[in-house]
Formats: C-alpha cells, sequence, structure tokens
C-alpha cells in the first residue's frame, strides 16, 4: 500500500485524534472489494513470512493491539491472522489485573507474556491499559501513571534491543461508529454475551480516554516501538492496513529459511 507512512506516528510527534478521520479509506483508491483481494493477498503473505520466522527462530514479533471497545481487536485477530500457523502465534489478552498482579510492578504480567524467538505473538489490550483506566479513573496517583511513559519506552527498548519487533497499532473508531457497534451487540442473540453494562460507563468516559490515548500516543511512539493510528470504522480498511503495515515489517526482516542441518546432497527417499 503506498504512503502508509501518513498512519504511522513519528516519534516526539503530539497527537490530536480530532486530526486522524476514523473513516478515512485514502489508502484504497480502487474500492472495498480491491482492498478485500489485497488483504487476502497479504494474509497468504504473512502465511509464508510467519512459517519462515517460526522456522528461522531468530526474531521474535510483539504486535500491540488498543482500542476503545468494539474497536475491533478481536476482528483484527480473527481476520489479519487468519490461517497463520498456530505452533508460533500465541495471543495474550490482560483483563483487569489481578491481586497478585496488583501486588507487583504493573510490567510484571506483560514480560512474561513477550514472544520467545520465532514466535508472534498478539496483545489484546496491554501495558498501555496501565497508562488509560488508573488515568481516567483516578485509581493510582498521577506521579504514578506519568511515570510510567518512560518506564515502557524503557522496557519495550530492551525488547527492541535483544531481537523483538514491535509494532503497536490503535484502532481508531469515532463515537458514532460505537454507538451502533453497541446497539448491535445487544440486539444480535450471538453477540448479546459480549455487552456489559460496564462498556456504557467508559464510552461515557469517551473525551478522557481520546484524551489519555492522545497522551500514551505522544509519548511512546518511538523509533523502536512506533504506533501506528489505524482508522477503524471500515473494518475492511483497517485489516487492508494493518496487514500491509505488517507484512512490511516482517519483509524488512529478511527471514532466511535455515538451511537443512545436514549435506542432502544425494539423499534419495526410497
Ligand atoms: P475485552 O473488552 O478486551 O474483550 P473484557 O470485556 O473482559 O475484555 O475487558 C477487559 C477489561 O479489563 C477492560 O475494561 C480493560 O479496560 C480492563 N483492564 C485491562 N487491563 C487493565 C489494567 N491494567 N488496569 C485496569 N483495567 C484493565
Amino acid at each position: 500500500m503506498k504512503k502508509l507512512k501518513r498512519y504511522r506516528i513519528e516519534p516526539g510527534e503530539k497527537v490530536d485524534l480530532s486530526r486522524h478521520p476514523p473513516g478515512d479509506t485514502a489508502g484504497a483508491k480502487d474500492g472495498r472489494e480491491a482492498a478485500e483481494e489485497k488483504a487476502l493477498e497479504l494474509n497468504e503473505r504473512l502465511e509464508v513470512l510467519q512459517e519462515r520466522l517460526w522456522a528461522e527462530q531468530k526474531h521474535a514479533v510483539l504486535v500491540v493491539l488498543q482500542g476503545m471497545d468494539t474497536s475491533g481487536k478481536d476482528g483484527v485477530i480473527r481476520k489479519v491472522f487468519e490461517g497463520v500457523n498456530p505452533l508460533g502465534v500465541r495471543v495474550a489478552a490482560f483483563k483487569a489485573p489481578t491481586e497478585e498482579e496488583l501486588a507487583h510492578d504493573f510490567l510484571w504480567r506483560v514480560h512474561s507474556r513477550v514472544p520467545g524467538r520465532g514466535e508472534i505473538v498478539i496483545f489484546n489490550r496491554s501495558h498501555y491499559e496501565d497508562v488509560l483506566v488508573p488515568r481516567v479513573r483516578q485509581l493510582v496517583p498521577e506521579k504514578v501513571w506519568k511515570a510510567r511513559y518512560g518506564q515502557i519506552n524503557d522496557f519495550e527498548k530492551l525488547l527492541a534491543e535483544t531481537g523483538t519487533t514491535i509494532l503497536k497499532f490503535f484502532l481508531h473508531i469515532s463515537k458514532d461508529e460505537q454507538k451502533e457497534r453497541l446497539q448491535e451487540r445487544l440486539d444480535d442473540p450471538e453477540k448479546r454475551w459480549k455487552f456489559r453494562k460496564g462498556d456504557l460507563d467508559d464510552r461515557a468516559l469517551w473525551d478522557d480516554y481520546t484524551k489519555a490515548y492522545e497522551a500514551l500516543l505522544s509519548r511512546t511512539s518511538t523509533r523502536h516501538a512506533p504506533w501506528w493510528v489505524i482508522p477503524a470504522d471500515k473494518k475492511w480498511y483497517r485489516d487492508l492496513v494493518i496487514g500491509s503495515v505488517l507484512v512490511e515489517a516482517l519483509e524488512k526482516l529478511d527471514i532466511r529459511r535455515p538451511e537443512p542441518r545436514e549435506d542432502l546432497t544425494g539423499v534419495v527417499v526410497e
């Protein structure tokens, strides 16, 4: 996809989400059908690249998915990663911390779930919740959550320097789109189980969460772990952009198929 970089936040850039339209489809000039075809192609390339990554056992890849409720984190996992080999791909979901987790530093539960060499791990929510919920709901003093931006940058630097490629996606939906998706959840018997009344409390705090997101996007987009703000009102476009970023990043790693462990010339299978 051309001009993918428009969605990447540069280090030090001050993010104003009102300048990032959630309904943008500018990279899909040929329309939805062509975009869906392209996304399928990307998915096939991702499968091949992931197999090689797993075979080579050299690089680790961490994909972070963040976004408001209904922004499509589950959908991205289902669609963009469709068909990848489950041997080398894991999903780690982060819920409200348990008592044991709260007794440790906030990165304790996160560090143990990062990818090892050869693996892709997708974080469905992540350590970024720790600069969102506690800030908006005032669960810890300001001094505590403010210090976390730097602590997160140091943590991600450590991961990057020890062989992990980090890709962070903020799935950016509009408040109107969330309304439709929540209503659909409520009305559809297959989706109703997902609806929590608490989602409405978070929705009422939309502006506070937006501010908290703007702050974290501005403070934690680094060269080694950039943020991508993905227009996510249109699911097909969201999948196209994320697929493109992923494939481009994996291709840059120049993953080599490993050589056989011994000389196989002249070997015949009878
Ligand atoms: P999801 O919405 O991801 O499908 P849930 O409905 O169980 O799954 O939501 C998980 C909840 O846990 C969210 O409300 C999220 O904000 C909360 N959560 C995750 N991490 C933290 C954290 N570190 N501190 C407080 N709340 C958190």
